[in-house]
């Protein structure tokens, strides 16, 4: 049962390294202006968050409440 117990781990452990946020290039819609616009996105696992801190390239507004609205390409 302890060796069991250890492969759990280091599956665990495993997942977890593959598990590194990287950037890549994605198309948000802007929550002001409704337009996509290009945006930077952190990918982890599942799913991209738009990275904080951007601005819409058509009317300057905060991008931080925007959504994902595909991938474009790996950065
Ligand atoms: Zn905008």
């Amino acid at each position: 049962m302890i060796a069991h117990t250890n492969e759990i781990q280091m599956q665990r452990a495993a997942m977890a390294g593959k598990i590194v946020a990287k950037k890549i290039a994605v198309q948000v819609q802007c929550p002001m202006c409704t337009h996509s616009v290009p945006a930077e996105a952190a990918y982890g696992g599942r799913r991209a968050t738009v990275l904080r801190g951007q601005k819409c390239t058509r009317c300057k507004s905060s991008l931080d409440a925007s959504s994902v609205l595909f991938e474009r390409a790996a950065a």
